[in-house]
């Protein structure tokens, strides 16, 4: 098969070889792990922590005589995520056995879905750090089994397995090859890890392995036919997989800037060197031997089923971020900082209601996002809640407190200090809206300084130094408005 190039080079994303430039051409496949408490084919846990092999059936332990029984609820997560990719959903789809030999797959051969699989062609809009867009298509979906996991290195002599993986549920994702850069490519999987989290298909943990990506690599001179690609497999952070590609763009262009030429191939990539690594010559399909499971009939969908899945589907990001810009009036930065975690844009939700919703986003990305992410926590592990939020906001709506003030309640917040307003009261920081007060301190400091009121009269813009007199007499507590009013009218300036 030829996959089309949908997108013309773009010079900004060419890299410079010894000999010219080149343009990176990258396709992804993602395993994601579907969320669900029972596996693909058998009854036994999901789990993550549990003892080696404590989650195995005998269905996944591969027992003569064993028969798989399809999971209908995977079967529903992996329609809802091809629903929530706009992707075509095939009413009838069927399972294959994909051949091999591996310690880990006990079945000798991994039921996966080849020629028809549940899900066709969609798409994604993948958002770029200084917010344009691009559109990555959607191949396909298909379900499949996970494989069990060897353990090397708990016995100088021995391997050891655990099945506790086998069996659960994979949904591989398959893109077409539009991306043309390493950011590209991790904005592609966040975008794609955001979705499946909305939808709640996937928990989207890259940690866990939950979420991992097979990253086919290739090179061309712009405007030249494909190149050959190596694929480089599971990979699982963001920052490895930019690194991968990085590292086997430069590979690949080197060797054919020296005349070679690439050798179709899998290959690892090595997080401590930064490096790839041949793992094996890639195999073609046929050398899987694959053919339908005799012991599964052909999975056939009720139109009408799809049709309740569909309406039941959340909001899904891209919605959700034309919303907050449109009821709240956000920035589309704000908007999508704060769409892209569901977590966070109900946090901000939570915290807008009946509140100043720019103040609430600002607060929220400026302070609170930047604070969690030196904590290295997520908004759920906050600890501000979203109505805390909402009161530090009231205060400086009702003029109790100024913004700067509020910079400072806020740190008494996040050290555990309790409700802003509480905190407000305990350390006396109400902001001085008294014109008593701040006359009289306004008039102390201009009778200090005559020299400088009598400069202020030809030099207005001067006012700046007398309104920072009286904040620091006042502990920044006066109300920065009725400092200005006041010091114009004593010095005459309009
Ligand atoms: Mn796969």
């Amino acid at each position: 098969m030829t996959l089309l190039d949908n997108r013309p080079s773009d010079p900004a994303k060419l890299i410079e070889g010894r000999t010219g430039p080149w343009e990176i051409i990258l396709g992804l496949e993602v395993h994601a792990q579907v969320a669900s408490k029972a596996k693909l084919f058998s009854g036994a846990a999901v789990g993550f922590g549990a003892g080696p092999n404590e989650q195995v059936s005998l269905v996944d332990a591969a027992m003569p005589g064993m028969l798989p029984v399809i999971n209908r609820y995977c079967v529903e997560q992996a329609v809802r995520t091809g629903l929530g990719l706009q992707a075509q959903i095939n009413a009838w789809s069927r399972f294959d056995r994909k051949n091999y030999f591996y310690p880990d797959l006990p079945q000798g051969y991994q039921i996966s879905q080849f020629k028809d699989p549940i899900v066709g062609e969609g798409e994604i809009t993948v958002e770029r750090d200084d917010g344009s867009t691009f559109v990555v298509r959607i191949e396909r979906l298909h379900l499949e089994q996970d494989a069990g996991k060897s353990i090397h290195d708990l016995d100088p002599d021995w391997t050891y397995v655990d099945l506790n993986r086998a069996g659960t549920a994979l949904m591989e994702i398959v893109s077409r090859p539009d991306m043309r850069s390493s950011d590209e490519a991790a904005a592609y999987v966040k975008k794609l890890r955001t979705i499946l989290r909305y939808l709640g298909t996937c928990d989207g943990d890259m940690e866990k392995g939950n979420l991992r990506a097979d990253v086919n690599v290739s090179v061309r001179r712009p405007g030249g036919d494909l190149g050959t690609r190596c694929e480089i497999k599971n990979v699982n952070s963001y920052r490895y997989i930019q690194q991968a590609i990085e590292y086997e763009a430069r590979r690949q262009i080197e060797i054919l800037e020296e005349g070679g030429s690439i050798a179709q191939e899998t290959r690892l990539f090595d997080p401590t060197k930064g490096e790839t690594r041949s793992m094996r010559s890639k195999e073609e399909a046929h050398d899987y031997r694959y053919f339908p499971d005799p012991d599964l009939l052909p999975l056939e969908l009720d139109e009408a089923w799809i049709a309740a899945i569909k309406a039941g589907l959340p909001e899904l990001p891209d919605a959700k971020m034309a919303r907050l810009q449109a009821q709240y009036g956000l920035s589309a930065y704000d908007a999508r900082v704060l769409a892209i975690d569901i977590a966070r844009a109900d946090f901000f939700e939570r915290a807008a209601e009946g509140r100043d919703a720019k103040l609430v986003a600002n607060w929220t990305t400026n302070n609170l996002l930047a604070r969690l992410a030196e904590a290295g926590l997520d908004i759920d592990e906050s600890p501000i809640p979203a109505r805390d939020i909402a009161g530090l906001v009231k205060l400086i709506e009702d003029g109790v407190i100024s913004s700067k003030i509020a910079k400072e309640v806020f740190e008494h917040m996040w050290a555990g200090e309790g409700e802003p307003a509480a905190i407000v009261e305990a350390r006396g920081l109400v902001q001085v809206t008294d014109t008593g007060a701040i006359e009289a301190a306004v008039d102390a400091i201009i009778a200090a300084n005559p020299d400088k009121a009598e400069a202020v009269k030809t030099r207005p813009q001067a006012i700046g130094w007398f309104v920072g007199q009286v904040m620091r007499e006042t502990g920044g507590k006066a109300n920065p408005a009725a400092v200005n009013d006041i010091l114009k009218a004593r010095l005459g300036v309009e």
